[in-house]
């Protein structure tokens, strides 16, 4: 289990500083910020997960 980096500015989940990513938005099993699939499924709470994603969320996608 990783604790969160200790950096106070995230762009949309992802530090600035250091790169760590919190794994906010889950999309398809991969983290929607970072691109990761490696997420333990134990960090990441299924009610954290958003029911809607914004049209404009979808479109940075690229
Ligand atoms: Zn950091
Ligand atoms: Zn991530």
């Amino acid at each position: 289990m990783t604790a969160p980096c200790p950096h106070p500015t995230r762009t949309d989940g992802v530090c600035d500083a250091c790169g760590d990513c919190i794994h906010d938005v889950i999309l398809n099993g991969a983290c929607f910020y970072c691109g990761t699939t490696e997420i333990d499924p134990h960090a990441v709470s299924p009610k954290k997960l958003p029911e809607v994603i914004s049209p404009d969320r979808l479109v940075r996608k690229k």
